[in-house]
């Protein structure tokens, strides 16, 4: 049954969407290479999720107002599609904060997690012949997105010796007036990297330039750690379109939740065509969306989140940050172009002519599983070859260990001079 259905609808897009790798799959391979013999306790730096380590815990105000509006029995409900009314608000608020204009909540819309707001944003703008401007590295769920719609890839340059920044004179060849959006994530996840105001505003010119929307990742707002405030891309919004993606997954470390946005940034009004506004809305009666409890606590979530909280976080960032670079100059075999100033995922490049028998990231991460019980990701993972991705958000303590580990393994395999 199944095969007969993949046999009728085998055009190029479905088989490029399941030949697409997703961090999860390849994570999960690494985790079934482990030695299960050996003695030593596993150590992920693979994952992004702050959840796994002790370090980080939503605020007990944040889960009492969960409890709070699921024992209320008002909110066992359905909610209107594109949100409970009172999360559009509040969200709306939040964002408005930084941004030199106010957001309405017809601006918000509610999704499960940022992922969702992802696949909003490349389903509402997929058409015949339509290309999507990504950055390499990546974070692969768009590519995925885009297989599963038919838009084609287009990948651009981060620059790792600036920073981690936009090629704008990639950005500039790669479009074309089939170019529906560039999406940018900021702060980054693979590489740390958070754009000044200054580089922002480029990258908005340079879309408006070639005619095209920018799509924001920002995930990873206010999560910024380094010499560099988080700027989000909105306040550019009058400058060129802006969908913001959101969610409360990685700042309020509650990704298990579910609840994120997709928020339109627009100022001059592009998305207040009443066609996309009616597009949008059928699509997000096709959604869903999260539980409506959790989307009644949000106001709650927002209003009662302390600065400490949000300072502790920032702070745990910093010094695990610090703990990995510092590591990492032991390490000869891994070089790191570039301090990561937030999110909590770096990139770091492999030398393989210091090893011996190593072939590339792929072989590295295996074999590193295997031997020391580590799991980093292969930058093959999220579009770069013979790097590698390190979460930092662990606890101190095994990513110290792990380092050690990496280190030793390198020693072991350290090509004889
Ligand atoms: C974690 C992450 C997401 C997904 O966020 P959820 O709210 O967990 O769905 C999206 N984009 C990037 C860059 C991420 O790192």
């Amino acid at each position: 049954m199944e095969s007969g259905v993949v046999a009728v609808n085998n055009h190029n897009y479905e088989s490029k969407a399941t030949s697409t790798i997703t961090i999860k799959g390849i994570l999960s391979l690494l985790m079934e290479n482990i030695d299960e013999n050996g003695r030593k306790r596993v150590i992920s730096l693979g994952m992004g999720d702050p959840t796994l380590t002790t370090l980080f815990h939503t605020p007990n105000v944040v889960e009492d107002a969960v409890a709070h509006t699921l024992q209320s029995h008002k909110f066992h409900g359905y909610a209107p599609t594109p949100g409970l009314l009172q999360a559009r608000i509040a969200i709306a608020e939040y964002l408005s904060r930084d941004l030199p204009y106010q957001l309405s909540s017809d601006d918000v819309f509610i999704t499960c997690g940022c992922t969702q707001a992802i696949d909003v944003s490349v389903a509402m703008l997929a058409r015949p012949g339509a290309n999507i401007l990504l950055p390499r590295p990546g974070f692969p769920i768009y590519e995925l997105c885009a297989a599963f719609r038919g838009v084609e890839v287009r990948h651009y340059d981060l620059l790792p010796q600036k920073g981690w920044e936009v090629d704008l004179d990639a950005v500039e060849a790669l479009a074309d007036h089939n170019t529906v959006a560039l999406v940018i994530i900021n702060p980054g996840n693979p590489c740390g990297n958070v754009y000044s105001y200054h580089h922002l505003e480029k990258i908005a010119e340079t879309a408006k330039r070639v005619g095209t929307i920018v799509i924001a990742d920002e995930v990873y707002g206010h999560l910024a750690f380094g010499g560099k405030p988080f700027v989000p891309m909105g306040v550019f919004g009058s400058v060129v379109p802006v969908l913001t993606l959101g969610s409360l997954s990685k700042r309020w470390i509650v990704p298990g939740w579910r609840l994120g946005w997709f928020v339109t940034n627009d100022p001059s009004g592009t998305f207040r065509n009443p066609k996309v506004v009616e597009r949008i809305k059928k699509y997000f009666d096709l959604l869903g969306g999260p539980a409506t409890f959790i989307q009644a606590a949000v106001p709650q979530i927002i209003a009662l989140t302390e600065e400490v909280f949000f300072k502790k976080t920032i702070d745990n960032l910093r010094l695990t940050a610090d703990i990995c670079c510092k590591e990492i100059k032991d390490i000869p075999c891994i070089f790191c172009p570039y301090k990561p100033e937030g999110s909590m995922a770096m990139m770091v490049k492999l030398n393989l002519s210091l090893l011996e028998d190593i072939s590339d990231d792929i072989d590295f991460c295996f074999k590193l599983a295997k031997e020391e019980s580590v799991i980093i990701l292969p930058g093959t993972a999220v579009g770069l070859k013979d790097w590698l991705r390190i979460t930092f958000a662990a606890d101190p303590s095994a990513l110290g260990e792990g380092m050690r580990r990496i280190k030793s393994f390198y020693q072991r395999h350290a090509r004889k001079l």
